[in-house]
């Protein structure tokens, strides 16, 4: 059976951990810390702090932000279920927004149709790798119409004075925008480093600061970093220096540290990531592309525009003239061929705990329609030659089986 995104794990990443093991230090240390500096490096931004998920990272974001009952936070219909958990978490409501056919990505002047005096945030998502466009997304909420809208009822939301665009880029790391990385243009920006992402951590997430002055981007990661571990004035390594035992917390905060173990996986990811990590997985899209471009049937996924380049995190095909029963069994079908494959994602309209909420999803036709058609294929470092081939033949069979 060819799997469909197993993690890269070689001698370098045991290495690496056992390294971290032997070290005497495995929670939050030094290589947490390293790592953070690497990730800031990398997409050139202010201050990363890595956390134990992109999920902890976007409730962190909202929270810091003031977010909470009676807001409401826009979101992509078309997304996995974490970018509007967290917002029911703080009490908010997940505002859903159609996608583009395109793409997949949130539709731009469609979320300008639900800004209300309650929105406070919009999570864009970069589906599958490939970049929202960000030059729109801030000229929205800086437009006069919008912008006079908003009402502030924290400091934090008075600082900024807008919309805040907290972009859930758990797809995206290393994908481009205008030459700019992912990380370095949205006022926060969030990484998810679970073992089915491009890079991994096993579990894991960062979040990248790039808030406009008078934000002290600095002076915020201090406060995320004590906020991020029960409010604690000093970490564990802090407390561990001779007679520093003596600590205060300065509110309830969360528990949400990465450890040095996920760190030292993601330090030898992220050394290998733009020479050797990303160019795999753009010749396993050019070479599904290559196969698949003959067949009228397949509509090929995005990968590049004039100012948009992907990470080649997912391999969304879609299938025309199909409906979403003959997709699910084209899918069978494949499966019966020994390859995996996977569809990304159900709109969460269509998931129980939102429809019990009264989200409907013949309000997002775009979402459904996209969802309906599509099959996610395998892209992992290790696939050969001859796996994409089956895949490619897995595929191209079972389509013309059912279709
Ligand atoms: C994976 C994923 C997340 C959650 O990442 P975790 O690190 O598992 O919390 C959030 N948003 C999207 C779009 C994802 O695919």
């Amino acid at each position: 059976m060819i799997p469909f995104s197993p993690p890269r794990i070689d001698q370098l990443i045991i290495d690496e951990v056992v390294d971290t093991l032997k070290s005497g230090w495995i929670t939050t240390g030094p290589k947490t810390k390293l790592f953070e500096k690497k990730l800031s490096e990398y997409y050139n931004t202010k201050a990363t702090l890595c956390l134990s998920s992109a999920t902890a990272g976007l409730e962190l974001m909202l929270r810091w932000f003031g977010v909470g009952p009676g807001d409401e936070v826009i979101v992509p219909a078309y997304t996995y279920c974490a970018t509007a958990n967290v917002v029911m978490h703080c009490g908010a409501k997940p505002v859903m927004v159609d996608v583009k056919k395109d793409d997949f990505n949130i539709h731009l002047e469609k979320v300008a149709k639900v800004v209300t005096p309650r929105t406070k945030v919009i999570i864009p998502v970069d589906i599958a790798g490939f970049p929202c466009d960000y030059d729109k997304l801030f000229d929205l909420v800086q437009q006069k119409n919008i912008q006079s809208l908003f009402q502030p009822s924290t400091p934090v939301q008075e600082k900024l004075g807008r919309i805040l665009i907290l972009a859930d880029a758990a797809h995206s790391l290393g994908a481009l925008f205008k030459g700019k990385k992912i990380g370095s243009i949205a006022d926060i920006t969030v990484f998810s480093f679970h073992a089915v992402k491009n890079l991994t951590t096993a579990e894991g997430g960062a979040v990248a600061l790039n808030l406009p002055e008078p934000f002290d981007n600095e002076e915020i990661y201090k406060y995320l970093a004590i906020f991020s571990l029960h409010g604690q004035s000093k970490d564990a390594l802090a407390k561990m220096q001779k007679g520093a035992w003596r600590y205060d917390v300065i509110e309830p905060g969360y528990k949400a540290n990465m450890t040095d173990i996920q760190a030292s996986i993601g330090l030898v990811e992220l050394a290998r990531y733009d020479n050797d990590t990303l160019p795999k997985r753009k010749k396993i899209f050019e070479f599904y592309n290559q196969k698949l471009a003959k067949h009228p049937w397949a509509i090929l996924p995005p990968t590049m525009s004039d100012d948009k380049v992907s990470s080649y995190h997912a391999y969304l095909l879609r299938i025309d003239g199909i409906d979403e029963n003959k997709r699910d069994n084209i899918i069978q079908k494949i499966f019966d061929h020994d390859v995996s494959v996977n569809v990304h994602f159900q709109p969460l309209p269509l998931l129980s705990a939102y429809k019990k909420l009264g989200y409907r999803i013949e309000d997002y036709p775009v979402a459904y329609d996209n969802y309906s058609r599509e099959i996610s294929l395998p892209v992992f470092y290790d696939l050969t030659d001859d796996q994409m081939e089956r895949v490619v033949e897995a595929v191209i069979k079972s389509v013309n089986t059912i279709r």
